[in-house]
């Protein structure tokens, strides 16, 4: 399929944070033309691709993205311009060439990845194709992600004392994608009710979710037990379950230790204090349980709980394919979150989820707490088959684009299975 692209640029706009990010536009010689908007994290892996920011402290704090825009404009337009292309891959591949850094840091991951997904986007437009049905997959068949709905922030995404980052509820036991998104909304309605009339603020965190001022874990499990039960669904895998993202890098102290509500705890106590929860409530998935340095903590963790439920890596794996090639060696995690700003073409992220798939690992697909309305991680989910999703609570803008994304592809494509893969 060979294609030529006549122009690529870009443009600085706000993202869900009011921080800058990219817009990036991109045009094939065929005259289609595709945009996308790129997303950005609070509570990074040390050894995510490079975010380009500015660092000029008049403008945006520091964190403008015009050095990024006009790498886009000028470098990448004048490379993706230069002659015809043969893939998606081929073209991402120049892009790292043409950056020359081992972690994106010349031209910028986020400079990359907006090329990359409004090529990918484009490439699909001119041939007619859905998204979903010309990104190519690696051997999983097509499918409707569980939406993992994230309704209590804490951590970076809130200013509350909750230590643990993000509280998610996973309708995996729903018939179908809308019914899942239904689940989700109905539960997210029920919560705000009890939280209400316990006497919580309401007010959201930076993905949407409620951020209360709890401090301790367990309190908002019950809370979210609670609130599965009011709105008339079963707890657990047969109904709605839940799942962690503690995102325990962020509360992992220079010692070694972990402090969680005012109290330090060692990894043992970590996993001893999630193999509670496991027993008390209907948890299926924890990412990040531990901190992204502390890989023999991973380990013990892996090894004492990774037969009962998924432990997902996120900080530690920065959906790079070297490193999660590495964890798999290691015993670490058994699936890994997958960031496509975290390494920055679109080609690397599904490299990713081939290497993960291939190994048994699950592949959760992941907005980031930045975000803009692009829907692009939507379609990434369901041409990849992974099965699982996390975009947010039920609620703001450019979180809800991804769900009602994929509630218009379900509609579009019935025959297409929902849920986990078997
Ligand atoms: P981030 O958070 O986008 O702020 O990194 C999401 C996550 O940790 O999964
Ligand atoms: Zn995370």
């Amino acid at each position: 399929m060979a294609f030529e692209i006549t122009h690529v640029s870009a443009l600085e706009i706000l993202d869900s944070r009011a921080r800058p990010t990219l817009a990036v536009t991109l045009t094939l010689a065929d005259g289609t033309v595709a945009e996308a908007g790129v997303p950005s994290g609070a509570s990074t892996g040390t050894r995510e691709a490079v975010e380009l920011r500015d660092g000029d402290p008049t403008r945006f704090g520091g964190s403008g993205v015009l050095t990024a825009v006009a790498n886009v404009n000028s470098e990448l337009n004048a490379a993706l311009t230069a002659h015809p292309w043969s893939s998606l891959a081929e073209v991402d591949q120049a892009m790292r060439d043409l950056d020359g850094t081992p972690n994106k840091a010349r031209l910028g991951a986020n400079a990359l990845i907006g090329t990359s997904m409004a090529l990918a986007r484009a490439l699909a437009a001119s041939t007619d194709t859905p998204l979903y049905d010309w990104l190519p997959g690696f051997g999983q068949a097509h499918r409707l992600p569980v939406p993992c709905f994230n309704v209590l922030n804490g951590g970076a995404h809130a200013p509350n004392p909750l230590d643990f980052q993000e509280f998610m509820i996973c309708p995996i036991g729903a018939p179908s994608m809308a019914e899942a998104v239904r689940a989700g909304a109905e539960v997210y309605a029920a919560l705000k009710k009890r939280l209400a009339a316990d006497g919580h603020a309401t007010g959201l965190g930076d993905e949407g979710g409620f951020a209360p001022d709890l401090a301790e874990p367990e309190e908002v499990l019950e809370l979210i037990v609670a609130a599965i039960t009011d709105a008339g669904y079963p707890t657990g895998k047969a109904g709605v379950a839940i799942a962690l993202d503690p995102a325990a890098s962020e509360f992992y102290q220079a010692d070694g230790s972990y402090r969680v509500n005012g109290t330090s705890f060692s990894s043992e106590d970590m996993i001893a204090r999630y193999a509670e929860m496991i027993d008390r409530f209907p948890i299926w998935s924890i990412e990040d349980g531990l901190g992204e340095a502390d890989n023999a903590g991973w380990q013990k963790l892996t090894a004492t709980l990774g037969e009962k439920i998924q432990l997902v890596g996120d900080d530690n794996f920065c959906t790079n394919p070297a490193i999660i090639t590495q964890a798999i060696a290691d015993h670490v995690a058994n699936a890994a979150l997958i960031k496509v700003n975290q390494i920055g073409t679109v080609s690397e992220t599904l490299d990713a989820m081939r290497i993960c798939h291939e190994a048994g690992y699950g592949q959760m697909v992941s907005h980031r707490s930045g975000e803009t309305p692009d829907t692009f991680i939507a379609d990434l989910a369901v041409a990849t088959g992974c099965g699982q999703i996390k975009t947010g609570a039920p609620a703001r803008g450019e979180r809800i684009a991804k769900y009602n994304r994929l509630v218009a592809i379900a509609a579009a494509d019935p025959a297409l299975p929902f849920g986990l893969p078997d």
